[in-house]
């Protein structure tokens, strides 16, 4: 047996997982594989970089609870390691009547979910705050920060090496085998064996979830979140962040505008069908897994439901004047030549058989394997905590 643990997945959820086992039990050898050669090449390191406080999840749902919890872990961690992190706060604002009852069901949920310091915003109070939106109300959410995950998921890194353990890059997950005794994942490179294997592989976890068990019923929906910045001078439009009251029905916040850790302010990310699960750009198609997406029967029923807002999504991915549409109802200042391009991102986002888009975190534990098969936002803020429950469930194996 060359370890105890194998995590799939140097992502915040696998380093964060590793990092959590070893605090648990400093004796269990422990591997973190990657297919990439650097740490969080995928969804960690091209998101919004938000440390989110928790405000929007159902109570008692597996997203409130690591949430919250995981907002202190993470902020306690950054204070311990120096990782700069900025808590500037932000303002969820509503542009139109029919969306203030669903403004002041987001700011029950927060009370619901301990936040404390919560506050309902007239207009003029919005604009105390941020003095170029416009709207109707909003709520201000003084514990929302922004931190760059990326460097986080290096420290958190840096931490399980210099605790004894191990990651090794360059290293894809080819076949998982399994016997009463231990499990041994095979790589394009070698193979490694262990009592136990965790699968943090995010846009693929569904596929190496399928080579621990015949029973799993999830498929990974990649969609594309792309972003523009203001331009330099535009900047002082935006103190903060600010956010949208969220469509209900859909597991995306909605476009938005985020000062960044290093300075600037990003606006997105739209949330567009990729065409390839690690497709960052608009051309990057691959055929076959494109098929088996469109061939799954969940996303059939999910783009029947939602085909209206799919093509809108479309729509203002191709047309930079729908997006600046779509800003200009937060900040009706912004002009299109206001905004640059800037980066994209690709969310797993789980769709269940039956049409749903899972909007819970999902782990599935099964003999010698857990399996994270849906940790979208807001899992790098929460992946101290998650990796906390599955550090738990995996120290039973042992
Ligand atoms: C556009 C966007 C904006 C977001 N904004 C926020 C935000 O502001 N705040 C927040 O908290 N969350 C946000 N999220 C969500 C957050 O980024 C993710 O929930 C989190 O990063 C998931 O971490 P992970 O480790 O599960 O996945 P990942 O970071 O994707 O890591 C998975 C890893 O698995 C590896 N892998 C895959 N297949 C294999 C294989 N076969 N062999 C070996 N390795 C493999 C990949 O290379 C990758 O490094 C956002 C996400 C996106 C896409």
């Amino acid at each position: 047996m060359s370890h105890d643990v194998i995590v799939i997945g140097a992502g915040a959820v696998g380093l964060a997982t590793a990092l959590q086992i070893q605090e648990k039990n400093r004796q269990l050898k422990v591997l973190v594989l990657d297919k990439e050669a650097n740490v969080a090449h995928h969804q960690t390191g091209n998101n919004s970089n938000v440390i989110h406080s928790g405000i929007y999840y159902k109570p008692g749902s597996l997203k409130a609870t690591n949430c919250i919890r995981g907002y202190t872990m993470l902020i306690d961690f950054c204070r311990k390691y120096n990782v700069p992190f900025d808590l500037c706060g932000k303002v969820i604002v509503a542009t139109s009547e029919p969306e203030i009852p669903l403004l002041k069901n987001i700011y029950d949920r927060g009370i619901q979910n301990g936040l404390q310091n919560l506050k309902m915003l007239t207009l003029d109070e919005l604009k105390g705050y941020e003095p170029h939106v416009a709207g109707i109300a909003g709520i201000h959410v003084p514990q929302t920060g922004i931190v760059d995950y990326r460097v986080v998921a290096e420290k958190y890194a840096e931490v399980i090496r210099n605790q004894g353990g191990e990651i090794r890059l360059n290293e894809k997950v080819e076949d998982i085998r399994m016997t009463d005794s231990d499990v041994t994942v095979i790589t394009g490179k070698g193979s490694y064996t262990a009592k136990l294997v965790v699968n943090c592989a995010g846009l693929y976890s569904d596929k190496i979830a399928r080579l621990t068990s015949s029973s799993v019923n999830v498929k990974i929906v990649p969609f594309r979140g792309e972003y523009y910045k203001l331009k330099k001078e535009k900047e002082h439009l935006v103190k903060t962040l600010i956010y949208p009251v969220p469509d209900p029905n859909f597991p995306f916040l909605g476009v938005h505008f985020t000062t960044m850790p290093g300075g600037g302010v990003e606006c997105g990310p739209n949330a567009v069908l990729a065409f390839k699960r690690e497709g960052y750009k608009k051309s990057d198609i691959n055929l076959s897994e494109l098929g088996e997406t469109l061939a799954w029967p969940g996303f059939q029923k999910v783009a029947a439901k939602y085909w209206r807002t799919g093509m809108g999504e479309m729509y203002r991915s191709y047309s930079k004047a729908a997006f600046t549409k779509a800003l200009q109802k937060l900040i009706p200042e912004i002009q299109e030549n206001d905004l640059v391009p800037g980066g994209a991102g690709v969310r797993a986002q789980a769709c269940d058989k039956t049409g749903g888009l899972l909007d819970d975190f999902m782990i599935l534990e099964g003999k010698r394997a857990i399996n994270v098969c849906n940790a979208p936002s807001p899992a790098a803020t929460s992946s101290l905590s998650i990796g906390e429950t599955i550090a738990e469930r995996s120290l039973k194996h042992f």
